[in-house]
Protein backbone atom coordinates (compact mmCIF):
# COMPACT_ATOMS: atom_id res chain seq x y z
CA UNK A 1 0.00 0.00 0.00
CA UNK A 2 2.84 2.25 0.69
CA UNK A 3 4.53 1.82 -2.09
CA UNK A 4 1.76 2.38 -4.49
CA UNK A 5 1.12 5.59 -2.35
CA UNK A 6 4.88 6.93 -2.57
CA UNK A 7 4.94 5.93 -6.45
CA UNK A 8 2.19 8.05 -7.09
CA UNK A 9 3.34 11.39 -4.94
CA UNK A 10 7.08 10.49 -7.18
CA UNK A 11 4.45 11.08 -10.28
CA UNK A 12 2.88 13.82 -8.92
CA UNK A 13 6.11 15.47 -8.10
CA UNK A 14 7.71 14.30 -11.50
CA UNK A 15 4.84 16.05 -13.12
CA UNK A 16 5.29 19.25 -10.85
CA UNK A 17 8.74 19.87 -11.56
CA UNK A 18 7.92 19.67 -15.50
CA UNK A 19 5.69 22.12 -15.81
CA UNK A 20 5.24 24.06 -12.13
CA UNK A 21 1.63 23.31 -11.73
CA UNK A 22 -0.36 21.28 -9.39
CA UNK A 23 -3.30 20.44 -10.59
CA UNK A 24 -5.20 19.87 -7.40
CA UNK A 25 -8.63 18.12 -8.03
CA UNK A 26 -6.69 15.70 -10.21
CA UNK A 27 -4.26 14.66 -7.70
CA UNK A 28 -6.83 14.53 -4.65
CA UNK A 29 -9.18 12.40 -7.09
CA UNK A 30 -6.11 9.79 -8.02
CA UNK A 31 -4.82 9.95 -4.99
CA UNK A 32 -8.20 8.75 -3.18
CA UNK A 33 -8.73 6.65 -5.79
CA UNK A 34 -5.55 4.69 -5.02
CA UNK A 35 -6.21 4.52 -1.47
CA UNK A 36 -9.10 3.15 -1.96
CA UNK A 37 -7.14 0.78 -4.22
CA UNK A 38 -5.08 -0.13 -1.48
CA UNK A 39 -7.98 -0.20 1.36
CA UNK A 40 -10.20 -2.79 -1.17
CA UNK A 41 -6.90 -4.90 -1.22
CA UNK A 42 -6.22 -5.07 2.31
CA UNK A 43 -10.79 -5.95 2.99
CA UNK A 44 -10.72 -8.40 0.95
CA UNK A 45 -7.53 -10.47 2.24
CA UNK A 46 -9.83 -9.60 5.62
CA UNK A 47 -12.46 -11.07 3.95
CA UNK A 48 -10.92 -14.64 2.79
CA UNK A 49 -12.59 -16.52 5.65
CA UNK A 50 -11.13 -20.66 6.60
CA UNK A 51 -13.14 -23.80 6.13
CA UNK A 52 -14.42 -24.23 9.46
CA UNK A 53 -13.21 -27.54 11.87
CA UNK A 54 -14.04 -30.51 11.40
CA UNK A 55 -16.01 -30.56 14.24
CA UNK A 56 -18.05 -27.70 13.23
CA UNK A 57 -18.67 -28.98 9.78
CA UNK A 58 -22.50 -28.96 9.94
CA UNK A 59 -25.53 -26.21 10.67
CA UNK A 60 -29.06 -26.85 12.36
CA UNK A 61 -31.41 -26.04 9.45
CA UNK A 62 -34.77 -24.11 9.67
CA UNK A 63 -36.23 -27.72 8.01
CA UNK A 64 -35.15 -29.37 11.09
CA UNK A 65 -32.15 -31.65 9.16
CA UNK A 66 -28.40 -29.91 9.19
CA UNK A 67 -26.59 -28.48 6.70
CA UNK A 68 -23.26 -29.48 5.70
CA UNK A 69 -20.47 -27.87 5.10
CA UNK A 70 -19.31 -27.72 0.99
CA UNK A 71 -16.98 -25.31 -0.04
CA UNK A 72 -15.23 -22.39 0.39
CA UNK A 73 -17.37 -19.66 -2.04
CA UNK A 74 -16.96 -16.45 -3.16
CA UNK A 75 -18.60 -13.06 -4.37
CA UNK A 76 -17.94 -9.64 -5.18
CA UNK A 77 -19.07 -6.81 -2.81
CA UNK A 78 -18.78 -3.36 -3.40
CA UNK A 79 -17.74 -1.73 -0.42
CA UNK A 80 -16.94 1.55 0.51
CA UNK A 81 -13.68 1.39 -0.75
CA UNK A 82 -14.46 0.07 -4.12
CA UNK A 83 -15.48 -4.03 -4.99
CA UNK A 84 -13.81 -6.91 -3.12
CA UNK A 85 -14.42 -10.33 -2.83
CA UNK A 86 -15.59 -12.03 0.29
CA UNK A 87 -14.54 -15.97 0.10
CA UNK A 88 -16.49 -17.69 2.72
CA UNK A 89 -17.91 -21.49 3.81
CA UNK A 90 -21.16 -22.67 2.14
CA UNK A 91 -23.75 -25.12 3.84
CA UNK A 92 -25.82 -27.16 1.85
CA UNK A 93 -28.95 -29.09 3.75
CA UNK A 94 -29.58 -31.87 1.15
CA UNK A 95 -32.92 -32.94 2.44
CA UNK A 96 -35.06 -30.16 2.09
CA UNK A 97 -31.94 -27.90 -0.56
CA UNK A 98 -31.69 -24.50 1.35
CA UNK A 99 -27.85 -23.32 1.99
CA UNK A 100 -26.32 -21.30 4.13
CA UNK A 101 -23.74 -18.74 3.99
CA UNK A 102 -23.24 -17.75 7.98
CA UNK A 103 -20.54 -15.36 7.41
CA UNK A 104 -22.77 -13.32 5.10
CA UNK A 105 -25.74 -12.83 8.02
CA UNK A 106 -22.23 -12.08 10.24
CA UNK A 107 -21.41 -9.37 7.67
CA UNK A 108 -24.70 -8.12 6.97
CA UNK A 109 -24.44 -8.95 2.81
CA UNK A 110 -27.24 -11.61 3.02
CA UNK A 111 -28.28 -12.05 -0.60
CA UNK A 112 -26.47 -8.48 -1.61
CA UNK A 113 -23.87 -7.30 -3.02
CA UNK A 114 -23.19 -4.22 -1.74
CA UNK A 115 -21.74 -3.55 1.71
CA UNK A 116 -23.72 -2.21 4.62
CA UNK A 117 -21.71 1.31 4.07
CA UNK A 118 -22.58 1.41 0.47
CA UNK A 119 -26.32 0.47 1.15
CA UNK A 120 -26.24 3.37 3.42
CA UNK A 121 -25.11 5.85 1.07
CA UNK A 122 -27.65 4.59 -1.35
CA UNK A 123 -30.66 4.99 0.99
CA UNK A 124 -29.16 8.48 1.54
CA UNK A 125 -29.13 9.23 -2.00
CA UNK A 126 -31.86 7.43 -3.42
CA UNK A 127 -34.20 9.88 -1.08
CA UNK A 128 -34.31 11.99 -3.77
CA UNK A 129 -35.79 10.12 -7.29
CA UNK A 130 -34.93 10.35 -10.10
CA UNK A 131 -32.46 7.51 -8.95
CA UNK A 132 -29.82 8.60 -11.90
CA UNK A 133 -28.76 11.66 -9.43
CA UNK A 134 -28.24 8.98 -6.86
CA UNK A 135 -25.80 6.95 -9.07
CA UNK A 136 -23.74 10.45 -10.27
CA UNK A 137 -23.90 11.42 -6.70
CA UNK A 138 -22.46 8.55 -5.51
CA UNK A 139 -19.41 8.91 -7.62
CA UNK A 140 -18.95 12.20 -7.01
CA UNK A 141 -18.94 12.09 -3.64
CA UNK A 142 -17.74 8.79 -3.06
CA UNK A 143 -16.07 7.41 -6.05
CA UNK A 144 -18.20 4.26 -6.18
CA UNK A 145 -19.46 3.01 -9.19
CA UNK A 146 -22.86 1.83 -9.08
CA UNK A 147 -25.78 1.58 -11.23
CA UNK A 148 -28.73 3.21 -11.48
CA UNK A 149 -31.04 -0.10 -10.57
CA UNK A 150 -29.04 -1.10 -7.46
CA UNK A 151 -29.90 2.71 -6.01
CA UNK A 152 -33.18 2.39 -6.62
CA UNK A 153 -33.78 -1.31 -5.41
CA UNK A 154 -31.78 -0.46 -2.19
CA UNK A 155 -33.83 2.67 -1.49
CA UNK A 156 -36.90 0.74 -1.83
CA UNK A 157 -35.68 -2.22 0.42
CA UNK A 158 -34.85 0.19 3.10
CA UNK A 159 -37.79 1.85 2.39
CA UNK A 160 -39.69 -1.19 2.66
CA UNK A 161 -37.68 -2.08 6.05
CA UNK A 162 -37.98 1.39 8.02
CA UNK A 163 -42.39 0.97 6.86
CA UNK A 164 -42.27 -2.33 8.42
CA UNK A 165 -40.49 -1.47 11.88
CA UNK A 166 -43.04 1.93 12.39
CA UNK A 167 -45.51 -0.98 11.80
CA UNK A 168 -44.56 -3.30 14.20
CA UNK A 169 -43.94 0.08 16.56
CA UNK A 170 -47.43 1.14 15.78
ZN1 LIG B 1 -33.06 -28.10 5.50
Amino acid sequence: MAREVNQFLSRVFVQRRKDGRTDLEAVESALRAALHQAGAAALTELLKFEAPAAEQRQLPCRCGHHAQYQELRSKPVLTIVGPVRVSRPYYLCAPCGAGQFPVDAELDIENTEFSPGVRRMQALVGQQAPFDHGRKQLKVLAGLEVTTKSVERTAEAIGADIAQREQEEI
